[in-house]
């Protein structure tokens, strides 16, 4: 069997040992005889792995008793409507940061439900670094202020956070979940798409700040409705069984392999090879400016379309895939996500400098 190096923003790479166990446990879940897949949400046995996938998530995130830890459905997307729904209800108003893809597609789904207002944005740079925040901008009765930390598109990442004040302040972290420490007392809510670094797709994780709860919009469907969720220990309707058993077992991992910590540590290093690799090539170039460079996502590119086609086709040959940009900005990305082994950004490096000497 021979397994590539799956460069993906997402769905993308589960560590291996996380694939196996799964598959050890595909069809005799724990002496029950049943898979995970096939069990009823309202057992004991499954009680166990979301009750257990929590516990493990709020203490590698050191999650305080304030906070509720929700899995949901939906994708993060659903999100950029339900926190104005749940939180846009006092003066109506919120500040967002727009700082690349996702942040601007936030922004344009809450503005359908209130008084948003864009407090920065660095679109006019192509979203090669992370605007500058004035707090002159900021509107103190705003209900919430938002940001995406890490852009997984444009690949910048939010290292300054602003200062809100008493503003509740809500982060779209999708893409960095479980990359390094986060302090998480800094945030009203934090939220993401398990598919990037925690799980298979299916499952959305919400950290909210319980004081925050209890508010939603009369119209705001139950689905949608934090409190309701929380209320019923996110257990109202189905939820997604299997990818939070996967989740799990993803915590499990991290947590043998010395929390968030050590996952920084081998981010950083993953990514200053590349990095490294980029800022001395003469063929390919990072497109994000160097003080907020993702340690997720990593897009470059070389000087021509064709280029770019002929190195992702060749990457592709040599066992590593999906290295063709986002649809909207072309070039070249590499997610390299916790899953993704040190070997794997080094072979890439290797072939991006096999592939600079051979064509130019
Ligand atoms: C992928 C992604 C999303 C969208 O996630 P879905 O689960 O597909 O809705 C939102 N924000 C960020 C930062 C992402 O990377």
């Amino acid at each position: 069997m021979a397994r590539v190096y799956n460069f993906s923003a997402g769905p993308s790479m589960l560590p291996e040992s996380v694939l196996r166990k799964a598959a050890d446990e595909m069809l005799d879940y724990q002496g029950s005889g049943q898979s995970v897949m096939e069990m009823s949400h309202r057992s004991k046995i499954f009680d166990g792995i979301i009750k257990g996938a929590e516990a493990l998530l709020r203490e590698l995130m050191n999650i305080p008793d304030n906070y509720k830890v929700l899995f949901l459905q939906g994708g993060a997307s659903t999100q950029f409507a339900a926190i104005p729904m749940n939180f846009m209800n006092k003066s109506g108003k919120a500040d967002y940061v727009v700082s690349g893809q996702w942040s601007n597609k936030a922004y344009k789904e809450a503005a359908k439900y209130g008084d948003v207002k864009i407090v920065a944005s660095s679109k006019d740079e192509n979203f090669s670094c992370v605007p500058v925040m004035d707090k002159k901008e900021f509107r103190p009765d705003a209900d919430y202020f938002y940001i995406c930390m890490n852009e997984t598109v444009h690949g910048n990442i939010i290292r300054e956070l602003p200062d809100t004040g008493d503003v509740p302040l809500i982060a779209d972290i999708s893409s960095c979940f479980l990359s390094e420490p986060i302090d998480v007392t800094k945030f009203g809510m934090l939220y993401g798409g398990a598919q990037k670094n925690v799980a298979p797709a299916g499952l959305t994780i919400c950290i909210i700040r319980e004081d925050l709860l209890g508010n939603a919009r009369d119209y705001t469907p139950s689905m949608l409705d934090y409190k309701l969720m929380a209320d019923n220990d996110s257990l109202y309707n189905t939820p997604p069984c299997y990818t939070i058993y996967i989740c799990k077992l993803v915590l499990e991992w991290l947590k043998e392999n010395g929390g968030l910590e050590a996952m920084r540590d081998r981010n950083v290093k993953k990514a200053e090879l590349l990095y490294n690799f980029l800022d001395n090539s003469k063929m390919f170039n990072g497109t994000v400016v160097k003080k907020d460079r993702s340690l997720m996502n990593v897009p470059f590119v070389t000087e021509s379309e064709e280029l770019n086609a002929k190195f992702v086709k060749e990457a592709t040959d040599a066992g590593l895939v999906n290295l063709k940009g986002h649809r909207s900005v072309g070039g070249m990305r590499a997610s390299i996500y916790n899953a993704m082994p040190y070997e794997g950004v080094e072979k890439l490096v290797k072939f991006m400098a096999d592939f600079e000497k051979a064509n130019s």
